[in-house]
């Protein structure tokens, strides 16, 4: 069969806040560029982004971008690199100011100035008191913030290839990447996107988890991917679970509510984090928080029937701060759990939310890897930005409004090095023989079992085994359990069946090339953690409660191929200033 092929300079996955940052200044350099996305380019996960994106602008209170990296190396639990986060807070201020000049949307104080919000772990001085560092517009920072990208993209004549799927990168004997293989969703054409540089922005795998703030298109592809290809996946038992998930729903309640003054409170009425973080209370760390909740519940503090959720109180705000800053959530609040928070708080339950591993890359967005030289190498052609990829700034636990700002950061600081990298590489290098073996395989497996399973069935599996083995609390035996659980589930998708073979919306093939990358990501985390015998950041064990830098200040790595994990340093200095020392986190 021929397979159709064109070829760009740039083919980039994804058209989030990351592939659309990296997107338009590479289209403004002049390559040609193609984005491909499997949803309409706005309908892309940052679009749900709500509290902000954060930035030491200090235009409420005091800040500065060596505070903002304090806080980003505590929230990190360490684990964060921190040449990366000095990098990312270092430009904060400045990849903001340039989103105001696209045209973002954002909320203004009276001065005029962008309005900002506290967050949880954001400090001023070095973990004192909580400073306002979030810029927000209301509770859709993410929609304004991808409208706006979007648009200037179009201005910049990107092109787009809205609902079409990678299936998997082209690497050839040399281990360069060459770009990537992809269908049309509506049609199911194959082609071949050649590329001298392929960016991946394929954003987070939250559908792991049975409970999930995020969409149903967030199933790792590029993590599945790329680990299909050989390249390893860095720290995936860091799983954020986010505080607060409306009860029974999955849907995301903003930080934002707690940091406009909304608080948590168990059955008793009791505003239970000032015994777990004395100081930042409801504003911790979001790992912190989330254990504290869990805690509450375990000891039977937990409120309704089943005693099985908090509540997170917001009514003392009064309905012109709910209206003005926070609409969406009474949007959110009155339809997925019926309550009208101006009146009642709204039931809430840690819920997995934010992958911090990924595919590991430099501050500059190159992927990094065993290759020609070295366990460390820049692999020719390849780079990843966003959630898909492990800078690694958000180490052990993510602070809230630093993903947006990641985004922003490294889309651009990857463009740059793309349009250096690719001055010294004039030429495509020629498609290996074999570009398109694995992706076809891939189909031709789909098309051809009978008498599988459902696809759905086995991705139930999946998330069960994932939730219950592997959630905010991890424990030796579920752990254990759940390493086999995950590899039988593994072994179910190579049968599964795609029983309904529409050639319209093509949506249950869609779903089966999915769960292959859903179940690698599931492996590597649940595999990782297991492993990991301490506790650190989102990563908390039962059997081993403390931090244990001796023997675990080290990023892991998860390579597909035999499962097998390896380790690498932390790189704990910074660019220009002294490095922050691992020391105990309190709040
Ligand atoms: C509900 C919610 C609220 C959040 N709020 C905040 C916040 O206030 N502040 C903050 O800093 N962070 C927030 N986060 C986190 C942050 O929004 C995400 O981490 C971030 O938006 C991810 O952006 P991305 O560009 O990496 O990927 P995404 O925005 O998820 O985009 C991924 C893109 O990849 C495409 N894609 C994936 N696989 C394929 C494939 N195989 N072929 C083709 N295309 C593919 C998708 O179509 C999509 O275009 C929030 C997250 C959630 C879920």
């Amino acid at each position: 069969m021929a397979i159709a092929r064109r070829k760009f300079d740039v083919v980039i996955v994804g058209a989030g806040g990351a592939g659309m940052r990296a997107a338009l200044a590479l289209s403004e350099a002049g390559l040609k560029v193609a984005v491909l996305s499997k949803v309409f380019p706005t309908r892309s996960h940052t679009v749900a982004a709500q509290g902000g994106i954060a930035a030491s602008l200090g235009n409420v209170n005091e800040d500065n971008w060596h505070w903002h990296m304090y806080d980003t190396v505590k929230g990190s639990d360490y684990l964060g690199d921190q040449d990366a986060i000095e990098f990312m807070c270092r430009a904060a201020p400045e990849v903001v100011y340039e989103l105001e000049h696209f045209g973002m949307p954002f909320d203004r104080l009276d001065s005029g100035k962008i309005y900002q919000r506290p967050f949880g772990g954001h400090m001023q001085d070095y973990g004192k008191t909580p400073v306002p560092r979030a810029c927000a517009a209301a509770d859709r920072t993410g929609h304004a913030l991808l409208h706006t990208l979007y648009q200037q993209n179009v201005r910049a004549n990107t092109n787009f290839f809205v609902e079409w799927m990678a299936l998997d990168l082209i690497r050839d004997q040399d281990g360069d990447v060459l770009g990537v293989v992809a269908m049309e969703i509506e049609t199911n054409e194959v082609m071949i996107l050649q590329a001298r540089a392929t960016l991946f922005a394929t954003g987070g795998a939250g559908r792991i988890f049975a409970a999930s703030t995020n969409a149903y298109i967030n199933t790792g592809d590029g993590l599945g991917m790329a680990a299909r290809a050989g390249i390893p996946l860095e720290d995936m038992e860091f799983f954020q679970f986010h505080p607060t998930g409306v009860y029974g729903a999955g849907v995301l309640i903003t930080e934002g509510v707690r940091g406009e003054g909304g608080y948590l409170v168990n059955k008793d009425g009791e505003r239970f984090m000032q015994r777990y973080a004395p100081h930042a209370k409801d504003l911790a760390s979001r790992d912190v928080v989330s254990r504290a909740m869990a805690t509450e519940i375990k000891e039977g503090r937990g409120c309704g029937k089943d005693a099985d959720h908090l509540l997170l109180k917001l009514d003392h705000l009064g309905a012109d701060v709910i209206n003005m800053r926070l609409p969406g959530i009474r949007e959110i609040a009155i339809k997925f759990s019926q309550v009208d928070p101006i009146n009642e708080p709204i039931p809430v339950v840690p819920t997995a939310h934010y992958m911090m591993g990924g595919i590991p890359t430099n501050y500059h967005g190159q992927v990094v890897a065993p290759y020609k030289t070295g366990p460390e190498d820049v692999v020719q052609g390849f780079y990843a930005v966003g959630e898909c990829a492990c800078v690694s700034v958000h180490g052990a636990n993510r602070l809230g409004c630093n993903s947006l700002l990641d985004l922003v950061v490294f889309g651009r600081a990857a463009a740059r090095q793309i349009i250096e990298d690719l001055k010294n590489n004039p030429h495509p290098k020629p498609l290996p023989a074999d570009a398109t073996d694995r992706p076809l395989a891939r189909l031709a497996r789909l098309e051809g079992q009978k008498n599988g399973e459902r696809v759905a069935e086995v991705g139930d599996a999946m998330r069960k085994t994932m939730q219950t083995h592997c959630g905010v609390f991890r424990f030796p035996d579920l752990l254990a359990e759940g390493v086999s659980k995950i590899r039988e589930v593994a072994e179910r998708v190579k049968h599964t069946e795609i029983t309904d073979k529409s050639r319209v919306f093509n949506t249950a093939r869609v779903e089966a090339l999915e769960l292959d990358n859903l179940v690698e990501v599931a492996q590597a985390t649940m595999t990782a953690a297991a492993a990991r015998e301490e506790s650190r950041g989102a990563h908390a064990r039962d059997d081993f409660p403390e931090r244990d830098d001796n023997k675990w200040l080290k990023h892991t790595l998860y390579f597909s191929e035999g499962r097998r994990l390896d380790y690498k340093p932390v790189r704990l200095k910074p660019l220009t200033v002294e490095s922050f020392p691992p020391k105990p986190r309190v709040y």
